[in-house]
């Protein structure tokens, strides 16, 4: 029994030394066998991975057109320095200042603008109460404008007559009406006023009541001269062709006669804001066919 049990000791020891020499060597990876193609066979193509771009997990872009803001408006170049009046001369209030008075739109009597500045001492002829004012963007713009004229050489000119109250108006017509019937004692009433409304507007019906107009020129102090005299001068040119830049318009021009009512006023300037008034100038329109063509659109 002793010897049997010393055989099966012996053969497990002997197992376990031989198990303990056999470390485990890793299988070798075997390189893959490419066969080549044979005749008509094609290699099949790797998988290729589509890399995923930004692209192609952006939306869509939108099909809708941007929204198109009307183009910026220009502001034209002065040889002053004028920045302080853009303000005035394009006020933010674009339409504000597109008030038609008329002698079929009159206004009220006691219509009195709430902010009437007098005009600066260079640029109006003063003579006490009759110093020109005009409503302050009004004025600020008609400043800009004579700032630039004087700029360009042009130092004569100044406002004569901005506003003009209702009182002062009826007044003023009334005593014309009486001149013209004692220049002519053969007129009826009736004959002096339409002479008179060929020059004067009757009460309310005058836009210098607005306090947004203004007469000016450079012969004020010329009695050798009329009023219509200043439309040969080279002051009236740059006037006519430069006045839309500071918001101002030529009120009464020549061919409108049957449609504003009123001879031809090379010194009558109004004031509506830059932008009605590059349009009003680049269409050759008066005031009134103007904002008719505005109601239309
Ligand atoms: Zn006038």
């Amino acid at each position: 029994m002793k010897a049997c049990l010393k055989r099966i000791t012996a053969a497990l020891i002997l197992l376990l030394l031989l198990c303990g020499c056999t470390e485990k060597i890793p299988a070798e990876t075997e390189a893959p066998v490419i066969v080549p193609p044979g005749p008509g066979e094609t290699l099949p193509l790797p998988e290729t991975r589509i890399p995923e771009t930004a692209a192609s997990v952006t939306e869509p872009p939108a099909t809708e057109p941007p929204e198109t803001e009307p183009p910026a408006e220009i502001i034209p170049t002065f040889k002053a320095d004028l920045s302080a009046y853009e303000i005035y001369m394009a006020p933010a209030d674009r339409d504000g200042y597109l008030l038609l008075v008329n002698k079929t739109h009159p206004i009220d009597a006691d219509s009195v603008p709430a902010d009437l500045v007098y005009l600066p001492q260079e640029y109006a002829v003063y003579s006490g109460e009759w110093r020109a004012r005009m409503t302050s963007v009004a004025a600020g713009a008609y400043t800009a404008m004579l700032t630039e004229l004087s700029a360009n050489g042009y130092t004569d000119v100044k406002a004569t007559l901005a506003y003009r109250s209702y009182a002062t108006q009826s007044y003023l017509y009334n005593n014309y009406i009486a001149e013209e019937m004692a220049k002519n004692p053969a007129l009826s009433k009736e004959e002096a006023r339409a002479i008179v409304e060929t020059y004067s507007a009757p009460p309310g019906t005058s836009e210098h009541q607005t306090g947004l107009c203004t007469d000016m020129h450079n012969v004020y102090n010329r009695p050798d001269l009329e009023l219509e005299d200043f439309e040969k001068t080279d002051a009236y040119l740059w006037l006519r062709d430069n006045c839309w830049k500071f918001g101002f318009i030529l009120r009464f021009p020549r061919g409108k006669e049957e449609i504003t009512g009123y001879q031809f006023e090379c010194w009558h300037f109004r004031f509506v804001g830059r932008y009605h008034a590059k349009r009003i100038f680049d269409s050759g329109l008066c005031l009134e066919e103007y904002l008719e063509k505005l109601q239309k659109n």
